[in-house]
Order: structure tokens, then sequence, then C-alpha cells
């Protein structure tokens, strides 16, 4: 019975905190408010009883029909409590949030008012099964119907936590930002997390109090989260197989069997106390050495082995190895780009696969490729002011950036060019100023909106979504994916298989094409720094952008990679995207630039070709001196 209703009250906690990344302190509050759900919405009215109790409604329903508006409660408080998300605060402030919020409900709970009846808390809930006929009352028939419904609550959670719907949760959980850069609905998609999960524990918490037929503020203490968590640790983070195992060891084994350990059973103090120590020592233990759990989140894998993903592409096997196209290396005196000193011949040659492999930019069907809706500049920024204190980082900038071509922004350390990136992508919301995008007034919406409308960012210190695999980290880039529709949700892989099929093609054609399909199984924290820009800049393809702002690409890189990505630069100025590039190697800006935006101390110095502003004694002199 207590398996049954930790089980449905960790998955929950699992899909917010394992998969969505909310840690949620206050988790157990959902849990009570299914259990006084229960109680309220069953027992009579308190007059019946002789106001033994006081408590509010009374309604006296069927315990069938009371467990449906039980989930519908759960949901709503666990989407109350989710608003408490909405502002973008860090996430261990948010988790002291969702503690205060807890402690909050649990002093309500306890005030002596007539909401709940305090601190003695409910007595004389209703048995589902009844109190007469052949089944009433009896504990094997509920144990059975609880086991049921822990089997049909994974297949709904399922929904959630797995398919493209779970990655982009993931995605959201390993890197927030790296997610609204690519157009997550980072705030909507954890509040969509917390909804569900409030309901799966409200769900708990109503079968267990229907059960014990009593429901007081002392059962819901904050121990009791940690339980739950626990349980999801060391089960394994973000696995609903592994939350079993940790839902029968933790509340389970060692906090309710202790109470049959010979010698301790005349002792229940002494055994929860030593459930305890060995519950906070098996966290200790598991966060140290196996931080996956006892079964990991395992991420499916696409197109190699046994593929038992329906929709995952399968390239021949032996393609995957042997399959790296040889070209003859371009020598130094043909290349299109004077090679710089230092560049060995081995990093010529990885560049020159890039070079030779000419390709186009894999496309969904029936999307065209960006062109701009309306003649004129595709950014455009007038007069944006940002302010940190007293300094003015970007202090009234003005510029244009045009689509189809490479335009650049340099500018020496602490120019405001970080600054300005995030402000035009809506990460830093600037004091004056406006922003349009495409035609469209960009200035007040949100970063992951601008994303969505093609303005798509990179960022200095490239972040990934390290727990997914390579070719994960491509495929969440895929906008207004059907998975994470309501319509898909309710109507499964049926509605949402083509799209994704489509999206797993584009990222093998997008690996490929920068030769990087060996690795697509490879979790993204494996890596290199290469690596990790390039999948950086795949995946703001995968999201078919029409203007990419690249903020330092090829700061930290090797010459060799910093080659690779000038050659992908290459093959992309084809693709009709606007590149606004912002670096302080001023090698690359002189290749591919026509126009180049020069900033210092947050204003725009000067416009023009790299040539033209070589020859201005204030650039060379904010050059020197910056
Ligand atoms: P760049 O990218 O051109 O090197 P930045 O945009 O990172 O320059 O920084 C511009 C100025 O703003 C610098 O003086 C920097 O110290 C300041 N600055 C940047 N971010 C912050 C912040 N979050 N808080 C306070 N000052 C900041
Ligand atoms: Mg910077």
């Amino acid at each position: 019975m207590y398996f049954a209703t930790d089980l449905l009250a960790a998955w929950g906690l699992n899909l917010e905190y394992g998969v969505a990344g909310v840690l949620n302190f206050g988790y157990i509050a959902c849990v009570a408010v299914g259990a006084y759900a229960y109680g309220v919405l069953t027992l009579p009215s308190p007059a019946v009883n002789g106001n033994y109790q006081h408590y509010v409604l009374g309604l006296h329903l069927e315990p069938a029909a009371a467990f449906v508006i039980v989930i519908v409660v759960g949901c709503v408080f666990g989407g109350l409590v989710g608003l408490v998300g909405r502002h973008r605060l860090r996430p261990d402030y948010q988790a002291i949030m969702l503690l205060v919020v807890a402690a909050v409900a649990l002093a309500v709970s306890e005030a002596d008012t007539a909401l709940v009846n305090g601190n003695p808390g409910l007595t004389l809930l209703p048995n589902p099964l009844g109190t007469t006929g052949p089944t009433a009352g009896n504990g094997w028939v509920y144990v059975g119907i609880l086991l049921a419904i822990c089997f049909a609550g994974y297949f709904v959670l399922r929904r959630f936590s797995d398919g493209p719907l779970g990655r982009s949760l993931r995605a959201v959980r390993d890197d927030s930002d790296a997610a609204l850069a690519i157009g997550k609905d980072v705030v909507g998609l954890r509040m969509l997390a917390q909804v569900v999960g409030g309901g799966f524990g409200a769900l708990a918490g109503g079968l267990l109090a229907a059960f014990i037929g009593a429901w007081a503020p002392s059962a819901w203490s904050f121990s009791e989260t940690l339980s739950l968590l626990t349980a999801v640790i060391v089960g394994g983070v973000a696995s609903n197989y592994g939350v079993v195992a940790g839902v029968i060891l933790v509340p389970v084994v060692l906090q309710q069997l202790s109470q049959f350990v010979p010698g301790l059973n005349t002792r229940p103090q002494l055994a929860a106390d030593i459930g305890w120590m060995v519950t906070s020592a098996l966290t200790i233990f598991f966060i140290w050495f196996r931080p996956t759990g006892i079964v990991p989140d395992r991420r499916p894998r696409y197109g190699v082995g046994r593929h038992r993903r329906v929709w995952s592409y399968a390239p021949e096997p032996a393609n995957m190895v042997v399959d790296v196209p040889v070209h003859p290396p371009v020598s130094r005196a043909t290349s299109p780009m004077n090679a710089d000193s230092g560049v060995s011949q081995a990093s010529l040659d990885a560049g020159a696969i890039l070079t030779a492999t000419s390709f186009a930019l894999p496309r969904r069907p029936g999307v065209p490729a960006p062109t701009p809706s309306f003649a004129g500049p595709l950014l455009e920024v007038s007069d944006v002011v940002v302010r940190f204190g007293g300094v003015r980082a970007v202090d009234g900038v003005s510029l244009q950036v045009p689509a189809g071509a490479v335009t650049g922004l340099i500018g020496p350390n602490g120019a405001g060019k970080s600054t300005l990136v995030n402000a035009l992508t809506g990460f830093l919301r600037p004091e004056s100023g406006r922003i349009s995008f495409n035609g469209q007034e960009i200035s007040d919406q949100p970063a992951h909106r601008r994303a969505r409308a093609g303005l798509v960012r990179s960022f200095q210190l490239s972040r990934q979504f390290s727990r997914l695999s390579v070719i994960e980290n491509l495929l969440v880039g895929r906008q207004s994916h059907p998975a994470e529709s309501a319509l898909g949700i309710a109507l499964g892989l049926r509605y949402w298989k083509q799209a994704e099929v489509e999206n797993v093609d584009r990222a093998w054609e997008l690996l490929r094409a920068f030769d990087l399909h060996a690795k697509a199984n490879m979790t993204a924290s494996s890596l290199s720094g290469g690596e990790r820009r390039m999948v950086e800049l795949m995946r703001a393809l995968m999201t078919e952008p029409k203007m990419l702002v690249l903020d330092e690409p090829l700061a930290g890189l090797s010459p060799a990679w910093a080659r690779r990505f000038e050659e992908a630069l290459m093959q992309l100025r084809s693709s009709g995207i606007g590149f606004f590039l912002i670096e302080h190697e001023l090698g690359i800006i002189e290749r591919q630039c026509q126009e180049v935006v020069m900033m210092a101390r947050g204003r725009v110095l000067s416009v023009g070709t790299m040539e033209e502003l070589r020859m201005q004694p204030e650039v060379q002199a904010a050059y020197v001196m910056g």
C-alpha cells in the first residue's frame, strides 16, 4: 500500500525534479492537498457528526468522483505553486521558495480554523470500498486497485517524461538559458511539469488518506519530501523505472520495514531513527559515488545497434565508421582562406573536409529557406541603453543587420558586445531603446519568443544539455514540435511520429555535414570544446533561424577548430541566414564580413568594411587601449 502511494508521489516529484529540474522542496504539500481534498469531498457536512470536527465543504461525494476532483485540485495547486517559478528565479532560491510554500501550507492546515480541523486533522474518512458488500474495507483488494492505478499512471506519466516532450524538459533542466535561446518556453515547460507532478502527488495523498481513514498535519512534515527525494536520487534521477527501485528501497524498506526488525519492533522511535540514519547515509553515498542512481536515465540511441525506436534513422552500420569523405587536402596556396601562422597541415585537412563536403542546409519539407518578408534590414536596433548600476554597458546603440550576410561586431573587452547580444535576444531588459526583427517590434518579447521568430543566439561560453546525447542536443532544437502540443500529449506517438522522423533525419544530415556523426549517441558532456561549439551551432541551425547571433564563437578554440568553424560559416553563407558575428579575433571578421560595426565603451564608434575601420584613428586607439 505504501509502495503504491509513495510510487505515485515519487513519480510526480521525479517529473518535476529529475526530468524538469525543479527542486520542489515543498512537494509534500501537493500530497497533503490531495489528502485533505479527499477528506472534505467525501465527508458529510460537519453537522452530521454533531460538529465533532470542523472543516469546509463536507460534500459527501462518492469516493470515485472525489478522486477525479482530487487529481484536478492537485494539478491546480501544482500550477499555483509553479507560479513561483515565473520570475526566473535562480534554482536554489526557487527551491527555498517552494519549501516556504509548503511551510505556509502546513501552518495554515494546523491553524485552528474550520478549514481542515487544525492540528487533530480529519478522521472518519469514508473507505472507497464501502462498509457493506463482499469487498467492504478489504485491504488486499485496495492494494490491487492501487497497483492498477500505478500501472495506468505510468502510461500517463510517460507522455510527459519520455519522447520529445521529456527531452525538452530535460533540456530545460540541464541549461535553462540555452533552452530559452532555442525557443523553449522554460517557464511554461516547468509549469507543465509542476501541474502534472501536482496531480500525481494529490492522487497519492488522496489514496493514502482514503485507506488510513484519517489525515493530519503530522503526516506531512518536510521529512516526507526528503524521503521521496531520496527515493528519486537513489533510484535514478529522471528514470521512472529507477524511481520504482528507489521507492522500494527508501520509503518502503528503510522507513517502514525497519519497524519489523526483531529488537526494533518494540521501539518504534529507535526504528524510525535508524531508518533515517541509513537513508541519509545512502543519499550521501549515491550523490558521491553513483549520482545517476540504481537505474540511470537511459537516453534513446539513434540508428545504431538493434534500434528499437521505430522512428530512428538507420544509416548502414558500415557507413557510420568508414564513410569519412576523402578529398584531396587543400594546400595552403589554394585554400580560399590565407592560412595564418601556426596552423598545422593536419588541421588544414580537417578544415578541408568541410570545405569539400559542400552541403545544403537540411530543411523540413515545406519550410522555405529564410527570406526576409520585407525589404530592409532584418534586425534593427535603435538607441538601446543597458545600465548595470552606474555603468552604462550599452550606451545608446543603434545599428542595422541585414539578412543573408555576415555582419561583424568588434570591440575591445568590456565594450558591451555581450551585453548588447543579451539585450537583443531578450536575456536582458534594456533600460530604453527599440529592437525590431523582421519588421516586427520585439523589444517586449521574452527570449523564447524572439528565438521562435528566428533570432537565435549562441553564448560566449558554449552551453549544452550535458546529460542528453549529442543528437538529442540537436533534436531539441526543432521548433513547435507536435509532441509538445496538447494534441501530441493526448494522441501520443502516432500524432507526432512523422515529425520526429523528419527531425531525426535532419539532425543526421547536419551531423554528417559537420563530420560529427560518429559521436551522435555520446553524451554532450563528453565532447571537446571545439565539438561543443559545433553542437551549439548545429542546434541553432535546427531551429531554422533567420538570423544567428554568435557571441565570440572562436573564443577558446584551437586553431584547427577555429578553421573548421570558419569553413562551416562559409558554407552557411549561401543558406539565406543572416549572421551577426561578434568576435575579438579580427582575422575571421576581415575574411567573412562585408560590414563591420565597431563598439567601444558601450557606443558604436564606426561602421564600415574592416579596411575602412582600420584607417580610422579612433578605432585604432580603442583597439590599442582596449
Ligand atoms: P564585451 O562582451 O564587449 O567584452 P560585456 O558586454 O561583457 O563586454 O561588458 C560590458 C560592460 O558591462 C563591462 O564593463 C562589464 O564589466 C559590465 N557588465 C557586464 N555584465 C555585467 C553584469 N551582469 N553586472 C554588472 N556589470 C556587468
Ligand atoms: Mg563578451
